[in-house]
């Protein structure tokens, strides 16, 4: 149940699940787990609500996907919040659960609280990263990078540099950030091997489904809009259904062209929506198919023409 194999072995195709709020009904988050496992994607990656009420149940949920689906599961860890005696039982229980894969993150502040307070102890992803590395050497850690850079800091060349710093201790893959420009992700990449820095790195790509979701995208990051994607925003701003489905066959046409490119791997921000994870995989199994068995893709491809 470990994700690293896997990556090495083949182009992988992952999604991402958030846990329930906790004044919604809980057993909604185990029927999008049972949706998506049926499209055997590689992995599931669970957040992890730094320093908020949901944050147990990515425990819960990431057990459900390696125990009851046979996925492995990431599950997200953050500094904010947490202490050397409170990460010790998290990772001893998920490893007892079989769940090998967490994604070190710093997390961000919750509103109203004090920083100085919530991050004590591991002041970034990087302190985390070498804790864990240091107490747990069988565990996989993966980290977060930022194409266009982290909204924190202004100058990509730092970001890189703190990027690498956290590669060093010991991460095993990086996911990205979304984006909707892959020419930025590529001269990332670029910028990535001249620091020689070889782990492998994931696309992290969201389907757009609606006008509060990019409200929400830029407030949150540093993503640029090219004029493709904004064009859609803008023809399609009245027209929630047709925003959706233009989101949809973006984000496909996106990766279709990462995956054409040779990255690692495809990580997909379902915002537990499996039906969109569902038509995009549907698009796109053929091309992967075909990349990791020449006969299965054409198969898939005559498939595709009888259908
Ligand atoms: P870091 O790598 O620590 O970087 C944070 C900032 O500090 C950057 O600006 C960096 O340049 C700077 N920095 C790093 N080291 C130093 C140093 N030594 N000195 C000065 N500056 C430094 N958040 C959640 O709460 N839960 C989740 O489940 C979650 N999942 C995520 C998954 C992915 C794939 C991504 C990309 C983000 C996710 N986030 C999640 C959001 C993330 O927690 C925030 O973006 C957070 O602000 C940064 O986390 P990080 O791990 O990248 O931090």
């Amino acid at each position: 149940m470990k994700i690293q194999p896997i990556i090495r072995e083949r182009l992988t195709l992952s999604v991402e699940v958030f846990p329930p709020r906790p004044d919604s009904e809980p057993e909604t988050i185990f029927r999008t787990i049972e949706e998506l496992g049926t499209l055997r994607p590689d992995f599931i990656s669970v957040t992890y609500g730094a320093g908020g009420s949901t944050k147990g149940f990515t425990e819960e949920i990431a057990d459900v996907i390696v125990n009851r689906h046979g996925i492995p599961a990431l599950a997200h860890l953050t500094c904010v919040g947490e202490t050397p005696e409170s990460i010790h039982p998290i990772i001893e229980r998920l490893q007892s659960n079989n769940v090998q894969s967490v994604l070190a993150l710093r997390g961000d502040v919750p509103a109203g609280q004090d920083p100085d307070r919530v991050i004590r102890h591991f002041p970034y992803a990087a302190d985390l990263i070498d804790f864990l590395r240091h107490h747990y050497p069988d565990l996989e850690i993966g980290a977060a990078a930022y194409p266009e850079g982290h909204l924190e800091c202004d100058c990509l060349e730092t970001d890189l540099d703190h990027l690498k710093a956290k590669v060093d201790r010991g991460v095993d893959f990086l996911i990205s950030q979304l984006f909707f420009d892959n020419e930025r992700l590529y001269r990332f990449m670029d910028r990535m091997e001249a620091r020689n820095i070889q782990t492998p790195l994931l696309a992290g790509i969201l389907p757009v489904t609606g006008r509060r979701q990019i409200e929400r995208i830029l407030s949150l990051s540093r993503t640029a809009f090219p004029p493709k994607f904004q064009r859609i925003l803008d023809r399609y701003d009245r027209h929630p259904q047709a925003l959706r489905e233009a989101g949809i066959a973006y984000a496909t046409d996106q990766i279709i062209d990462l995956i054409s490119s040779g990255v690692d791997g495809i990580h997909l921000y379902t915002m537990n929506k499996p039906e969109i994870a569902r038509k995009i995989f549907g698009d796109i199994q053929h091309i992967r198919g075909y990349l990791q068995s020449p006969t299965a893709g054409a198969e898939g491809f005559r498939q595709l023409q009888t259908e």
